[in-house]
């Protein structure tokens, strides 16, 4: 790419450097014309695709911002969003597309969130996969049931020491 200082159209790579969470490479370049120095960041692209038809960027921040609505008032932290987000986008990076659509998002949401917290995930996967009935949010209770037999096979005795 060209220097951003003199437009020379070559530059030299003097330091290369993974971030913490694996998904980018940070690079130290010099432009050996003008000496100049500056960063890139490489990452592999990882578009949306909104129902209204409009392309964005993947953000986790947006990841986060709609989980965090089911999780009000349930024992979630925002380090907590943040891992989860990770996993949506570690897990959506996995597949080795380069687009998907907000649907994709939401299942991949669906799993990690159940494992933080089972009330937050009926709360989204309520308002996601539209539950209209009661009949809905039993099959999805019965469904936590059959995949947590140890969580739910003794009712009342976790969490009733509450209040
Ligand atoms: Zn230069």
């Amino acid at each position: 790419m060209h220097c951003p200082f003199c437009r020379n159209p070559d530059s030299r790579v003097i330091d290369s450097r993974t971030s913490d969470d694996g998904l980018s490479i940070r690079r130290r370049r010099q432009c050996p014309q003008c000496g100049g120095r500056f960063s890139t960041i490489e990452t592999a692209s990882l578009n949306v695709i909104k129902r209204s038809g409009v392309i964005e960027p993947f953000s986790r921040e947006k990841v986060m911002s709609g989980v965090r609505k089911a999780c009000q008032g349930r024992p979630v932290t925002e380090s907590d969003l943040a891992v989860l987000a990770q996993t949506v986008e570690e897990a959506i990076r996995q597949t080795g597309s380069s687009q998907i659509d907000t649907n994709e998002i939401g299942l991949a949401i669906l799993r990690p969130l159940r494992d933080l917290d089972e009330v937050a995930f009926l709360r989204f996967a309520s308002v996601y996969q539209a539950f209209d009935s009661l009949e809905d949010f039993e099959a999805a209770i019965d469904q936590l049931r059959l995949d947590h037999p140890d969580r739910h096979s003794r009712p009342g005795e976790d969490e009733s020491a509450e209040g």
